[in-house]
């Protein structure tokens, strides 16, 4: 099967909002193993919409729209399609009795216009919207169907969900099933290990990369819920025989929620130093519910003077080896540790740019220190003449992977880990490198 994606709206082409919607709708059809031949945006314009429907539904089986099922002049998606797919409108009772219902629970008084959204198809169906007013609108003509929903996200998105993804898992006869694998690691990395796993039909598997991880989500098609489980498990497995620890956890939101649970399944605590990213880890940890029980101490230490009055980095560190050092992250780790009688702390500190940056010390260089009872990890990264958020974003992500493998004891890639003395040590003469 083959779709193409319509939004109907002229804000789209104006630039005024992101079209997260036909993202959102290719991801979707892409898991359902339906390829989506085209894309296209068009203003709410009745003459331009009839031209595209047309041609569109010669080519393929499926149009999905968003946009334009509004009260108002300009929302005229559903006449169009209508027409063009040998339909009529009619009005609906039940839906205008939703409609009346809706203004009332959300205490608006409805305007005469209301009644153009309680139009629905004659031959065709209704969608029900249970996040908003305008119902959506399903039409069949010719072997092509006409999938019509709001532009609103929410509403379509919850759509979807109930109304148009059961209709098409029955209609391919198929039950889905998807996972999903948080992956440290840059995309080039990830795609020259498990790059021939992107290839399968069934189950697909997606990738896409967010700041120092990707995420790769996994769908499996089959008769029954049980199967395309197991298929999906199975299909999983090939990943982890190649990544390892590199995943990180599954069907999680982000890296944070994996140490909070860590931290809270193995009754342990935590604690942050930061310089470069001024409080950006603690507060991806403190975002996530729960965390006051297992993270009680954040430092911001941005100048050397913080680092040594609330870390106890030695003076005498900061001046010879400076605070972007492998001594500098080694003791403000431990000093977070200590000070916070944490089990384990993290520390960052380099330059985020833009200025700041010199050969021996460039834009990107930050030292990532991680405390555990064994000692002192420290893990050198180069993150390039990339943005300071960029950079920030980048730093705190391998900060909490570095925290994930040391609760799980598990030792950390391109790091070295120091003892207790020789962290005491370098207070007063460097690591030997
Ligand atoms: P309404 O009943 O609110 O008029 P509608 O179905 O007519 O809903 P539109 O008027 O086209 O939808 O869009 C409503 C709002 O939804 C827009 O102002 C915009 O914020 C958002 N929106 C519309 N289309 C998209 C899209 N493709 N991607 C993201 N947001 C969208
Ligand atoms: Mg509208």
């Amino acid at each position: 099967m083959t779709a193409q994606i319509i939004s109907v709206g002229t804000e789209l082409l104006l630039g005024d909002i992101l079209n997260t919607n036909a993202q959102f709708l290719s991801r979707e059809l892409a898991a359902l193993g339906i390829s989506v031949l085209q894309q296209h945006t068009v203003g709410d314009n009745h003459g331009r919409l009839e031209e595209l429907v047309e041609e569109a539904k010669r080519r393929s089986d499926i149009l999905i729209f968003t946009g334009g099922l509004g009260p108002t002049e300009d929302d005229l998606t559903k006449e169009t399609v209508a027409a063009c797919f040998h339909d009529a409108l009619r009005f609906d009772e039940e839906a205008y009795r939703q409609i009346q219902d809706h203004y009332a629970r959300t205490g608006r008084t409805m305007t005469p216009n209301n009644r153009k959204q309680a139009m629905v198809p004659v031959r065709g169906q209704k969608l029900p919207n249970s996040q908003g007013t305008a119902p959506g609108a399903w039409f069949e003509d010719d072997g092509c169907l006409a999938i019509l929903m709001p532009g609103v996200p929410w509403e379509m998105e919850a759509m979807w969900k109930e109304q148009v993804y059961p209709r098409l898992c029955q209609k391919a006869g198929c039950v889905l099933h998807s996972l999903v694998l948080r992956v440290q690691g840059g995309e080039s990395w990830i795609d020259s290990q498990v790059g021939h796993l992107f290839e399968s039909e069934n189950p697909t598997a997606a990738i896409y990369c967010k700041a120092g991880e990707c995420i790769i989500r996994i769908t499996a098609r089959q008769a029954d819920e049980e199967s395309a489980r197991k298929s999906c498990r199975e299909y999983a497995q090939k990943f982890y025989e190649i990544l390892g620890t590199a995943i990180y956890d599954e069907d999680v939101p982000g890296i944070e929620h994996t140490v909070i649970r860590l931290l809270t399944e193995k009754g342990k605590k935590a604690a942050t130093a930061e310089s470069c990213t001024g409080g950006l880890v603690a507060q991806r940890l403190t975002a996530v519910p729960g965390a006051s029980e297992v993270f009680h101490f954040g430092f911001v230490t941005y100048a050397d003077e913080a680092k040594h009055k609330l870390l106890g980095v030695s003076e005498h560190t900061l001046e010879t080896c400076t605070a972007v050092s492998p001594e500098t992250a080694a003791q403000m780790a431990a000093g977070a540790k200590s000070a916070a009688g944490a089990d384990y702390a993290v520390s960052l500190t380099g330059i985020a740019g833009p200025g700041g940056g010199t050969p021996q010390r460039p834009v990107g260089l930050v030292y990532l220190g991680g405390a555990c009872p064994e000692g002192v990890w420290v893990k050198k990264l180069m993150l390039g003449q990339r943005s300071r958020d960029v950079i920030r974003q980048w730093a705190s992500q391998q900060a909490l992977d570095l925290l994930r493998r040391m609760i799980l004891g598990q030792p950390v890639p391109d790091a070295r880990l120091y003892s207790p003395e020789e962290v005491e040590q370098s207070r007063q003469t460097p690591f030997e490198s």
